[in-house]
């Protein structure tokens, strides 16, 4: 996997001060894309154990809310196969930081048993993640006022509680 960048101190993805990872890599090529170079998979540079380790080192000081997984799409089923083992990392060196995850495809059919993006990697991966931001951005939708969110059609969903029931449950 390539990653675009790396952020260290963000308040704008998710709550309290994180980590944000960019990745590399997306097929949803929505329109007015805030970041288009993402798209190609050979963007940026190649996510190694390094970078792990210092993605890990940056979430332990206690003021650090937890990390964010952005695109490029983390969902793309390359992506997940490498974010997976490092978010089994992060759960276990790092116990205590939320996890947030954004992503264009939808949780509840693109991501589901049979979805076009879910993989044999997806319900892990899944069950890792506290909050999922999920769609794709919708141009016309868009909106400076959204919490978290470029456009109103996209979703801030309970991960864990969709996980276990099965249930959509939008948090703000
Ligand atoms: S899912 Fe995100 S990175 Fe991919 S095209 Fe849409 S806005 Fe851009």
């Amino acid at each position: 996997m390539h990653y675009s960048a790396v952020k260290y101190f963000d308040i704008a993805n998710g709550t309290g001060v994180r980590t944000v990872l960019f990745v590399s890599g997306c097929r949803n090529h929505c329109k007015g894309c805030f970041q288009p170079e993402t798209w190609d998979f050979a963007h940026g540079e190649v996510f190694t154990g390094e970078t792990e380790d210092a993605i890990i080192e940056s979430l332990k000081p206690p003021y650090i809310a937890g990390l964010t997984l952005l695109g490029g799409d983390p969902f793309e089923p390359e992506n997940q196969k490498c974010l997976l083992p490092f978010l089994r990392r992060v759960k276990e060196k790092c116990a205590g930081k939320n996890i947030w995850a954004y992503t264009g495809y939808l949780l509840d059919t693109d991501l589901a048993e049979g979805g076009k993006c879910a993989t044999g990697d997806t319900k892990e991966m899944l069950s890792y993640i506290d909050v999922l931001v999920d769609g794709p951005f919708v141009e016309k939708e868009y909106s400076i006022q959204l919490k978290f969110k470029g456009s109103a059609n996209q979703r801030v969903i309970d991960c864990k509680h969709y996980v276990d029931t099965g249930e959509i449950r939008e948090i703000m």
